[in-house]
């Protein structure tokens, strides 16, 4: 669903001024002191790069990429870095901070950074993709380490762009340096499990909130918004364990099917097509209905910004699980309160992922690799008890579950900020 912008809806879906909204209200709760607030409001360290690229067809080009640590006070910075032609330096604030709360949040030891470069992946050819990488590398080297910074793939970057960067940082260091980034390959250090993380963690989260509701998966409603690597995980692993998924929006349209989808033959339709549209075992609907449809789950999983103080309203599921970053609007918030609405926010309900990245890290650093069974079981742990940690802080300070995953964050970096001391 794609809500176009008035001038007021672009304040509200602005993902730096929602990020502070949030921030400032948990901020304001724990009454944490103005000191404080002016260093975790603000990036530790912002690095604008210019990066000359030779063009396949012998021209330059020169194109502009961001690094930004939010914090460092737990760890190593950690965080994507993305490819797209609309990146800016907000949009990557707001997403390195996230990624400090969302560490957090699942007690990691991590901070938080964010990464992108302003380019339409699109058009550059793979060696120039090549280049682009290495050449972004090396222009934020002195800030990038195991021990510093830790980057891994988002939006248009993927296994191969981690490769290339973890090459480059190992041929300038003179030595194979696999913990410089995750969500590399498998044979080059990555972590069994890690396609699945972010899915797999939606799921056990969705678990546990069942239970509060006295719910079973079998007779559990289930609609995802968008079908790609969280969201398809997600349905494939809870169609997998029972639940009813009896819808999937895509942004060509959506399924339904009251029985419950074919999850597994429904991604071999849309591997054979290229869409989910046409499926022959479900119905067809309109795919911004599909979001209003009465359900016990809905899992928005697709991008920012699709529940907004203009349609939140409609909404009729049970429980909201946020696979996706930000797709709930600071305003829309308060209405899905005002509903009843049981939220997993983002930064716990998706903590799967930046999870596994963490053991990717470890296995790394031990040269030890775990089977899949450990990973999941570990991810299982810590996913079961992030929940019941923001949870239990949201009843017993009365506050919504995701002022308290900011709080329990907040509350955790303070902490390391506080003992460590100023640097002086
Ligand atoms: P993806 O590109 O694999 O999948 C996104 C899917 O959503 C695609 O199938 C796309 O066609 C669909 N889509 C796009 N716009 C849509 C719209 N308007 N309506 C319906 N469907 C639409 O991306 P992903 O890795 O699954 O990430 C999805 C979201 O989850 C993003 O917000 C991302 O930041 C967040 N996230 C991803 C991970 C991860 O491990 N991949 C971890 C944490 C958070």
């Amino acid at each position: 669903m794609i809500v176009e912008a008035t001038p007021s809806l672009a304040n509200e879906t602005n993902p730096w001024l929602a990020a502070a909204a949030r921030f400032d209200e948990a901020a304001d709760r724990l009454s944490l002191d103005e000191g404080l607030q002016k260093v975790l409001r603000n990036s530790a360290l912002e690095l604008t790069v210019h990066i000359p690229v030779l063009l396949d067809d012998g021209r330059i080009e020169l194109f502009t990429g961001y690094r930004v640590q939010h914090s460092i006070a737990r760890g190593p910075a950690k965080g994507g870095i993305r490819y797209a032609p609309d990146v800016n330096l907000d949009e990557v604030r707001a997403l390195a901070a996230w990624m400090t709360w969302k560490c957090a949040v699942v007690n990691i030891p991590f901070g938080g950074g964010k990464g992108g470069i302003i380019c339409d992946p699109a058009v550059l050819s793979e060696s120039e993709l090549e280049r682009l990488t290495r050449r972004y590398t090396a222009g934020i080297m002195d800030i990038l380490g195991p021990e510093r910074d830790v980057p891994a793939p988002d939006m248009n970057t993927n296994e191969q762009t981690m490769a290339w960067i973890m090459d480059t940082y190992s041929m300038h260091h003179r030595h194979t340096t696999t913990a410089v980034v995750t969500g590399k390959p498998l044979d080059l250090g990555g972590s069994r499990g890690r396609p699945e993380a972010t899915g797999r963690g939606c799921m056990f989260v969705t678990l546990e909130a069942l239970r509060r509701f006295g719910l079973q998966p079998a007779n559990t409603r289930v609609v995802i918004q968008g079908f790609g690597n969280v969201g398809g995980m997600a349905a494939k692993l809870m169609a997998a364990a029972g639940f009813r998924i009896v819808s999937i929006i895509e942004w060509d349209g959506a399924v339904y099917n009251a029985k419950g989808l074919d999850i597994a033959a429904l991604m071999k339709h849309r591997h054979e097509t290229g869409s989910i549209t046409g499926f022959a075992d479900a119905e067809e609907i309109d795919k911004d209905e599909a979001m209003y449809l009465e359900c016990d789950v809905l899992i928005p999983a697709a991008r920012e910004n699709v529940i907004t103080s203009q349609n939140a309203s409609h909404l009729r599921a049970k429980i909201l699980c946020e696979g996706a970053n930000g797709p709930t609007t600071h305003e829309a918030d308060r209405i899905l309160a005002d509903k009843g609405i049981f939220v997993i926010p983002d930064i716990l309900a998706n903590a799967g992922g930046v999870t596994v990245s963490y053991f990717e890290w470890v296995q790394d650093r031990q040269g030890y690799f775990w089977n899949e069974k450990l990973v999941n079981d570990r991810l299982e742990e810590i996913m079961v008890n992030s929940f019941g940690d923001i949870v239990n802080y949201a009843e017993k300070h009365n506050v919504n579950n995701r002022i308290a995953a900011y709080m329990v964050a907040l509350d955790r970096v303070a902490f390391a900020i506080r003992k460590r001391g100023l640097y002086a």
